[in-house]
């Protein structure tokens, strides 16, 4: 008896809290793109990588790109601060790449002497410290000198909160259904690398897997490891910005794209009929509230919505890859979904 009293009481409430009047779904990926890209550049801050702010700030800056920076925190003067700045002006992100660039593993080709745990409090923990002084931002990503890490320091970082760390496979790209945050997967760009076809590799296995792909490069037309000429850049970005114009690729910073992940996996749709041609969304989310940064992608494919506002402000639908798309911020409230009259 109870069970049954139970059963009856569960679905009447599965159908008044979960009923889709209209079929609207969240995108996997910003503005409905197949797949997401991360450019990260290593070692800002040193001489050797001077391309980062000379070239690749410009050269992205024009193809609306943006780009992640791992940062030596030791090697950054008041001028690198200064540039650091500008460069997240421009949307580019800065992240800790460690106080001194020490190996975190002993390797016979490292030699730049070692870190461990007695070093966390100097390495990670002064470097996030004097980035958020320095930028006035949280640092919550970690890029290990060499890729070299241990068990041990990610632990360290999961205790401090980490969003990420680069810390996965080489050459892998990262799934939805398999995502480690924690242990990124990612491909290098080595001095011995042909640019055009390995990049260009990586770039189609990320779309093939409907990913997100985090290409490292160091610097550009500099004196850095694994650098790229110029031309080898402008090839690079061209190809990326062709594809987030068609609406294939979504590139972002690890900070954007790891943000709409979770964004992603942690927002349900609410929907309510006002009358027969009125309905209403509300997006709640699972961990808390929004925050102004907070936009997702919907996919509209209930055909017969003609408009849509939120705060009396009209959205404007966009046709991409073949579907009609909304970018909404939770945050300015419920959103008003309006069917023809016909
Ligand atoms: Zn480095």
């Amino acid at each position: 008896m109870k069970k049954s009293v139970f059963i009856i009481f569960s679905s009447l409430y599965f159908q008044i809290s979960f009923a889709q009047y209209t079929d609207i779904q969240i995108c996997n990926w910003p503005n409905n793109a197949k797949a997401a890209f991360s450019i990260v550049h290593d070692d800002f801050g040193t001489y050797n990588a001077q391309g980062i702010q000379n070239y690749a700030d410009t050269i992205c800056k024009r193809k609306n790109l943006v780009f992640t920076t791992a940062a030596i925190i030791n090697e950054c003067d008041d001028k690198d601060w200064e540039i650091a700045k500008k460069l997240i002006s421009h949307g580019h992100q800065i992240v800790n790449h460690t106080m001194s660039h020490r190996c975190g593993v002993a390797h016979d080709w490292c030699m730049f002497g070692n870190w461990g745990p007695a070093d966390f409090g100097y390495e990670i923990d002064s470097a996030d410290i004097i980035l958020e002084k320095r930028l006035g931002l949280k640092n919550h990503f970690m890029i290990f000198p060499f890729d070299l890490h241990t068990d041990t320091m990610i632990s360290h970082l999961k205790e401090k909160k980490y969003w990420g760390a680069r810390a996965g496979v080489l050459n892998e790209v990262n799934t939805l259904q398999n995502i480690d945050f924690l242990h990124l997967n990612f491909a290098e760009h080595f001095p011995q690398n042909k640019p055009d076809s390995s990049l260009n590799a990586y770039i189609k296995k990320t779309i093939q897997n409907q990913a997100w792909g985090i290409q490292t490069i160091h610097g550009v037309e500099d004196f850095s490891w694994g650098k790229l000429s110029l031309i080898e850049y402008q090839i690079f970005t061209d190809t990326l910005s062709k594809l987030q114009k068609r609406g294939t690729l979504y590139i972002g910073t690890l900070e954007t794209i790891t943000n709409y992940i979770n964004l992603q996996k942690n927002t349900s749709l609410k929907q309510r009929k006002l009358n027969d041609k009125i309905y209403e969304l509300e997006l709640v989310s699972s961990t808390g509230n929004f925050t102004e940064k907070d936009e997702i992608s919907l996919k509209i494919n209930t055909k017969d919505i003609s408009k849509i506002t939120q705060n009396q402000t009209e959205i404007p639908i966009q046709t991409i890859n073949n579907e009609r798309i909304i970018n909404i911020k939770p945050i300015n409230g419920k959103i008003i979904l309006q069917l023809n009259n016909n």
